[in-house]
């Protein structure tokens, strides 16, 4: 391996205690805790692994967490009554609703029925709005702990050839937007992308977002470039060929361990940031 890791564990580490600072000072100011709202539903296995983990570095840094958990047999109606009860709800700062939700729910409803100022994990139209015009809102925190990583490693990206593997609502599209704002030259790429290979041969940045076991090939990238494998498949296999990329890449995440503790971390920063507004509005 010639590639050095972009190590999300200790960047998202600075970013919490960071988090864990101000969560002290804005108790000492207003005499409470920000308070992140949790709804999950259903009984998946995985999702309930990541509400466990988001609702324990909560507590880790000092938010507070209000758990909901809803029936697998909820319907759209029953979850967006849920969603705006706890978005007038005073006491609660941000909201996380816990995706893939069951196959019955119609997600983007739910989604909307988050209140914009205290949807603190960026799913919400006007959130993909906010990031697309770079006005005031909160960012999708995968996409927007991607970017943090690169700025910790100080990679430039004005100017430089982004690949996005992948363009979902929450993931794809916002990274691509987020480069573009920084100025990098963005190539969206999907199931219907004609020689993936050669579009992830030209990138100087590779974004993997796709969920399929290491689709993206290692011989594909370019030598020296920056690849971020934001896919998380069974048995800790990300979208990407690691090793093989690894021996070309400059710069490369680890799966796991890059991309998925930022996500967390940004996730309660914004929680922060939205405990903040909410008390000074
Ligand atoms: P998604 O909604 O299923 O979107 C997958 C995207 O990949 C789609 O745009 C799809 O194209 C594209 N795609 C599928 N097969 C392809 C192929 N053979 N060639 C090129 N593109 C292909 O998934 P998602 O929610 O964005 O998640 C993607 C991955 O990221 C998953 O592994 C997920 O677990 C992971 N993830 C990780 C985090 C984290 O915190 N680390 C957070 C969120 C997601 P079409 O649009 O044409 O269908």
């Amino acid at each position: 391996m010639t590639a050095t890791l972009l190590d999300g564990q200790a960047v998202s580490r600075r970013l919490l205690d960071e988090t864990a600072e101000r969560v002290a000072r804005f108790r000492d100011r207003h005499g409470r805790r920000p308070c992140l709202a949790t709804v999950l539903v259903g009984d998946d296995p995985a999702s309930h692994t990541y509400v466990r983990m988001k609702v324990n570095r909560s507590a880790q840094v000092g938010i507070e967490s209000r758990r909901v958990d809803l029936p697998a047999s909820t319907s759209t109606e029953q979850l967006v009554k849920v969603l705006h009860d706890l978005s007038t709800d005073p006491q609660v700062d941000g909201i996380l609703l816990q995706h893939p939700t069951p196959a019955q729910v119609d997600e983007r409803a739910a989604f909307e029925a988050i209140a914009p100022g205290k949807d603190v994990d960026g799913v919400t139209g006007a959130s993909f709005a906010a990031m697309a015009f770079g006005s005031r809102g909160f960012a999708s925190c995968t996409p927007a702990g991607i970017i943090r990583l690169l700025d910790a490693y100080d990679v430039p990206l004005r100017g430089r050839r982004a690949v996005v593997v992948g363009r979902s609502a929450i993931l794809g599209k916002p990274v691509g937007m987020l480069l573009l704002a920084r100025d990098a030259t963005v190539t969206y790429c999907h199931s219907r992308t004609v020689d993936l290979a050669a579009h992830v041969a030209e990138a100087d940045i590779v974004v993997a977002a796709v969920g399929v076991p290491e689709l993206i090939r290692g011989e594909w990238i370019r030598p020296g470039a920056v690849v971020v494998d934001a896919g998380y498949n069974p048995g800790n296999v990300g979208d990407v060929e690691f090793d093989a990329a690894a021996a070309r890449a400059s710069l490369i995440t680890p799966v796991p361990g890059g991309v998925g503790p930022m996500t967390i971390a940004v996730l309660l920063a914004q929680t922060v940031d939205a405990a903040e507004r909410h008390e000074a509005s």
